[in-house]
């Protein structure tokens, strides 16, 4: 059978129910939660696509799994399970679990700041890692291809780093002033988008050209294997964790939020490929931070759910039903008319809101106000991801333009039905079709770390 879209590869043996709340509801809600969908509470939410993280279902084998965790506080059999798990996709020599991915962050990245004035390249940093990039003492700095913001045409690799603003980049700072080249697969903050062999293949030939160490940013590295498999040429007969290892093969360590294709609901992952000295350094911090480095923040069984769910999104079928739903939801808004960014990427649809709202400056939240109105129109949670996102800058404390403002429809891993999809669809369409009537924000009270979270606004 040949249809367009997989149906799903597993029956639902046990079911959530969700709430249902009226429009009048939503309005007070949203008024109360201050404008910002985050202060919501889930039970107030009809279908939530805030996140794809830790949001998923676990299957039958993951809750079994978790029957057999081992809560030792010093050398479980969980942790160990997980280790050859975690060695055996990426060929690395050393694993520390974590709590979740901003735990490896925090422990990870300082460690390459050795000096005043340094700076980390991203193709582009996500912001819990351009946060801690900042908390450690260095500086930012984004260098994805020009493709990507050419938000309505297909290109294979949108989430690519450039090669010249990289190597530009690394010769006006200096090598020295490098800490590391993080590339994110797949390039969150670009849309889900994938980032191609050739280019992991490339970044890495400038890492060492310069004696840089390169880190790979990969909570979707399964998704990322996926287009890889599906648009690379020379990658369609392969296996997917094949292409996972040759990824793996182009750096040096290893950073993962496994709450997204770690198929858990918390976990993360530092895995460091030879370098005894750096997973030293790390392992020391582990213990203040997250805990001792066989358990690293987690349970047992939660190692044990982890060790099961790695090797369970690297299932094929599984991919194609995932990838083919966030498909399914871009194309229907796609066919409606509503500018997305297109190709989908792996984990959400991003609604390109500079053309969906384009008579609300950026520093009045364009993509917030389309989330609070499909909010109040169906009980849907979507998340802005632009200029509020993207925060001040840390030196002049200016709000900094994003040059995309998308609104993103994130889609949780096995945990909703296409019907779900189609309210989504029908309710973003609805919001476009009455998109002049669009009101920004500003803000009521500004938290002055990750804002998005924790700050209220009002109605302009
Ligand atoms: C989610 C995510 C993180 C942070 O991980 P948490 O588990 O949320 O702390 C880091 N990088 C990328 C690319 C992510 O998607």
């Amino acid at each position: 059978m040949n249809r367009k879209y997989m149906a799903e590869p597993y029956r639902i043996k046990m079911v959530e129910p969700i709430r249902e709340t009226t429009k009048e509801e939503r309005i007070t809600l949203l008024k109360n939660a201050g404008y910002n969908p985050f202060s919501l509470k889930s039970d107030d939410v009809y279908i939530d696509l805030l996140t794809d993280s830790g949001t998923g279902a676990m299957s039958q084998d993951q809750w079994a799994a978790m029957m057999i965790g081992d809560e030792a506080y010093a050398g479980s059999r969980s942790f160990y399970r997980l280790e050859s798990v975690v060695k055996n996709i990426t060929g690395y020599e050393y694993f520390i679990p974590v709590h979740q991915g901003r735990g490896a962050e925090k422990v990870f990245l300082p460690q390459l700041v050795t000096k005043p004035g340094m700076y980390y390249i991203s193709n582009i940093h996500f912001d819990t890692t351009r946060a801690h990039v900042e908390l450690a003492g260095a500086r930012a700095l984004d260098c994805v291809v020009p493709d990507c913001y050419d938000i309505e045409h297909w290109h294979d690799f949108k989430g690519n780093m450039c090669l010249e603003c990289l190597e530009n980049t690394i010769l006006e700072k200096g090598k020295d002033n490098i800490c590391g080249v993080i590339m994110t697969i797949t390039n969150n903050s670009a849309g889900g988008q994938p980032v191609s062999m050739e280019n992991m293949r490339e970044t890495k030939k400038i890492c060492d050209k310069y004696g840089i160490k390169m880190i790979i940013d990969g909570a979707r590295y399964a998704e990322n294997s996926f287009f890889i498999k599906e648009r690379e040429k020379g990658y369609q007969d392969k296996d997917i964790v094949d292409i996972a290892r040759e990824t793996f093969s182009y750096a040096d360590a290893f950073l993962m939020s496994a709450k997204k294709d770690g198929l858990v609901n918390m976990g993360g992952v530092i895995a460091i490929k030879n370098d005894r000295e750096l997973f030293d350094k790390c392992r020391t911090y582990v213990v203040p931070y997250e805990g001792f480095p066989t358990y690293g923040g987690l349970n047992g069984r939660d190692m044990d759910a982890l060790a099961v769910g790695l090797m369970e999104a690297l299932d094929i079928r599984y991919l194609t039903h995932r990838i083919d739903q966030v498909r399914y939801l871009g194309d229907r808004l796609h066919e409606a008319g509503v500018p997305i960014q297109y190709p989908v990427g792996g984990h959400a649809v991003f609604v390109d809101c500079k053309a969906f709202a384009p008579h609300i400056p950026y520093d009045q939240f364009p993509a917030l106000s389309v989330t609070n109105a499909i909010y109040i129109e169906a009980g849907v949670r979507a998340v802005e991801i632009g200029s509020l996102l993207l925060g001040r800058d840390p030196d002049t404390l200016k709000n900094r333009e994003s040059k995309m403002e998308l609104m993103r429809l994130t889609i949780p891993r096995r945990l909703y039905t296409y019907n779900h999809l189609d309210v989504v669809a029908d309710a973003v369409i609805h919001v476009y079709e009455h998109r002049h009537e669009l009101k920004g924000y500003q803000f009521d009270y500004e938290s002055k770390i990750l804002r998005h979270f924790t700050s209220t606004f009002k109605p302009i």
